[in-house]
């Protein structure tokens, strides 16, 4: 048996989760998402990754931007060694890709500010 805290909304449910057959029994869950939650955690764990990136416009050093969508866990590191890299040379908007298709995750790294475009 396994004990995680749910952290798909801000209660914090503490639960446990222990594979029964082909199934998993989750307890302390207070709505079906945190046994979601709880099933993902021990198949395939994913997380989101909000950080910045660098750019050479003085007045905007670092443009906010995260992942398109949620990637494995294990992979959080690599991805931000990979945003590290990245330089942004020209005005994006929200919702530009700075790197397509991120380590052959399927995801991309993207703008979350049009920062850029203001200056
Ligand atoms: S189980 Fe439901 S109520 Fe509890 S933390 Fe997760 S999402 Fe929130």
């Amino acid at each position: 048996m396994s004990t995680i805290v749910c952290i798909t909304c801000p209660r914090g449910c503490t639960m446990n989760i222990e594979k029964a057959g082909s199934d998993w029994t989750v307890t302390g869950n207070a709505c079906r998402r945190g046994r979601d939650f709880a099933i993902a955690e021990m198949t395939d764990p994913r997380r989101t990754v909000c950080t910045t990136v660098r750019t050479t416009f003085k007045s905007a050093p670092a443009l906010p931007c995260r992942v398109s969508a949620d990637i494995p866990k294990d992979k959080m590191f690599d991805v931000m060694k990979e945003i590290s890299k990245v330089t942004v040379s020209k005005q994006l908007n929200r919702g530009d890709v700075i790197i397509k298709d991120v380590l052959g995750l399927g995801v991309d790294v993207i703008a979350t500010s049009d920062l850029l475009t203001q200056l």
